[in-house]
Parts: structure tokens; sequence; C-alpha cells
């Protein structure tokens, strides 16, 4: 089944992330992980990409384990920049035996010692779109950013290279986590204004540790509002505490674009199901309405 066929369905769906293992030794471990998520009922679970090596080959494997195993719609993510255009090629074609249907079409980050671009590789996430489509009948997602791209000075030019990117043939977005609402609806509103008009995922990420917030902040170069400062200077040094509040912070969220008319959310559940249960425990009866 195509996720965008589940998006379109007049109820609330929340999808859970995973991320492959660095080596094949904890792919049991990712593994244990799906098959805990896959018991609160997802819209789906996606699978991250990483750069080249095994990585990228557990992304195939781990969706397959999900959607064959357990049951639940997989998205598989897929990254471009770091890989020849016959590589990627050649996982679109994996990807298309192994019966997956839902890809998430992702440039991915340039490598620091990379000549960027070249020939040899697709330039932009909206190449590999139209590539996937060459390849078969994918439901395709890509990625956006409310506060911006970090690469892009102007929100202007990257809400019209999104525009570009969609009219490619995307079915839905995904957005870069955020942890103020208002920036999410702001950039809503800018979006629909801008004539895009497919399904948007809201991306909550539960921070539960001071150090993951650092590495966050890093990754995305997101802001952090003082509500959350706040919570994380008090208790930031006691882990117990932080990933209670942590959890109540990503759940006050969620609540809050429930109840603005948001139907489909993605929990950056990053291989912790405790999290994710803790999360959809708080939502039990909202989900519901
Ligand atoms: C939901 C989500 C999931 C992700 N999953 C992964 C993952 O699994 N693995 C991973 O490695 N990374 C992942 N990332 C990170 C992502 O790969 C990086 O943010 C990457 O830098 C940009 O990828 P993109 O697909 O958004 O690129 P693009 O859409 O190609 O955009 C990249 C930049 O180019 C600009 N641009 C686009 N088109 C044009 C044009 N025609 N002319 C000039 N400029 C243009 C955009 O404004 C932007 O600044 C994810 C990000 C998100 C939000």
């Amino acid at each position: 089944m195509k996720i965008i066929d589940r998006l379109n369905e007049d109820r609330i769906h929340i999808s859970f992330e995973v991320f492959p293992p660095k080596t094949d030794d904890g792919i049991e471990k990712v593994f244990a992980a799906t098959d805990e998520i896959a018991k609160l009922d997802p819209a789906f679970i996606s699978v991250t990409y990483g750069a080249g090596g095994g990585t990228s080959r557990n992304t195939a494997r781990i969706a397959t384990h999900i959607k064959d195993d357990l049951n639940v719609l997989s998205l598989a993510h897929l990254t471009c920049a770091s890989s020849t255009k016959e590589e990627v090629r050649d996982v679109i074609e994996n990807l298309k035996d192994l019966g997956i249907e839902n890809i998430l079409a992702l440039r991915g980050d340039i490598p620091a010692n990379m000549t960027f671009p070249d020939a040899e590789r697709f330039r932009y996430a909206w190449e590999l779109v139209e590539e996937i489509k060459r390849h078969g009948d994918f439901c395709i997602g890509a990625a956006c950013y409310p506060e911006g791209h970090v690469e892009n000075e102007h929100k202007a030019d990257d809400i019209r290279y999104l525009k570009q990117k969609v009219d490619c043939g995307v079915d839905f977005l995904t957005t870069q986590m955020f942890f103020d609402n208002d920036i999410h609806y702001n950039f809503l509103y800018r979006i629909r204004e801008a004539g895009i008009t497919v399904p948007v995922l809201p991306g909550i990420m539960p921070i539960t540790s001071a150090s993951q917030m650092r590495r966050s902040r890093e990754l995305s170069g997101t802001v952090f509002p003082r509500r959350f400062l706040s919570i994380l200077d008090r208790f930031g040094g006691s882990p117990g505490a932080m990933r209670q509040a942590g959890i109540a912070y990503a759940t006050d969220q969620i609540i809050d674009l429930l109840a603005n008319g948001v139907k489909n959310i993605h929990i950056y559940s990053m291989n912790k199901p405790d999290v994710a249960a803790a999360i959809m425990n708080n939502l039990s009866e909202i989900i519901k309405c």
C-alpha cells in the first residue's frame, strides 16, 4: 500500500522513524526496536539512509522486515549526493524488487571532502524524484524545512525550490524537526500560498537528553525556544527528569498540532520504542478523536 493513500484517510496518523546500525552487528537491535514500535499501530515506520556501505544496504533490509514480517507500511529513505547515478539506480531497482513502494527522496548532506556537484551525481533531490519515477510506480516523499534549509539564505527561494521539487512528482512532505509550532504554522501558510498542496507531516523530535539537544542543533540549525531552554537548564543534569520533560514537551507540541487541525504527524523516535510508547500513551484518547 502507498503511504499517500493512508495519509488521505480522514483520521489521525502517527508515524515513527528508525535508523540503521553502523555495522551489520547492530541489526538485530534495530529489528527489536521496529518490533516494539509496530505494536503502537503506526501509520508507517520510516528508515533513514546513511551514505554508502552497510548502512545503506541495511535501510532496505529493515524496511523489508517492517513491511513483510510486521505487516506495517515502511518508508525507505534514499539520498543521492554521496553515490553515483548508477549506484542510486541500483538501489531503486533493489527496492522495487523487494516490493518497497514508498521512498523518501533526499539529496543528503554533502561530505566535506567531496567536489560537488559533478556530472556523476544528482545535484538536487528533485532530480532523484524524477529518477525514481522513471523506475516505477512509487509513492514518493521529500523533505522540507520550516526554518529554511541551512544552505539557503533566503526562505522565499527555499519555498520556490520546494514547489519545483513537489511538481516533479512528490506525494507528501515531512518537515525537519522544529520546537516552536508557530514556525510550522507560518511555514504551512507560506507553502500553501505558493501552491504546494500535498500533505505535510510535521516532524517531532522528542529530546530526552542534553547531548541529544546539542546534536540536533548542530544537525538541523533549529531554534530552541526559551520554554525549551528552561527545561534543559532545570532538568538537563538529571537523565530521568530530562527524559520525562522531553516526552512531555513533544506530547504538548503534538496535542497543539492536532488541536489546530493537523492530521498526520511523524515522530523522530530514534530507535527508542520506550519513548515512542510513552508519547502514544499520553495521546491514547486524543488520537481517537
Ligand atoms: C524528513 C527528513 C528526513 C531526512 N532523512 C535523511 C536520511 O535518511 N539520510 C540523510 O543523509 N539525510 C537525511 N536528511 C537530511 C537531508 O539529506 C539534508 O537536509 C540535505 O542537506 C538536503 O536534502 P534535501 O532532500 O532537502 O535537498 P534538496 O531539496 O535538493 O535541497 C537542498 C538545497 O538546495 C536548494 N535547492 C533545491 N533546488 C534548487 C535549485 N533548483 N537551484 C538552486 N538551489 C536549489 C534547496 O533550497 C536547499 O537549500 C533528512 C532531512 C529531513 C527533513
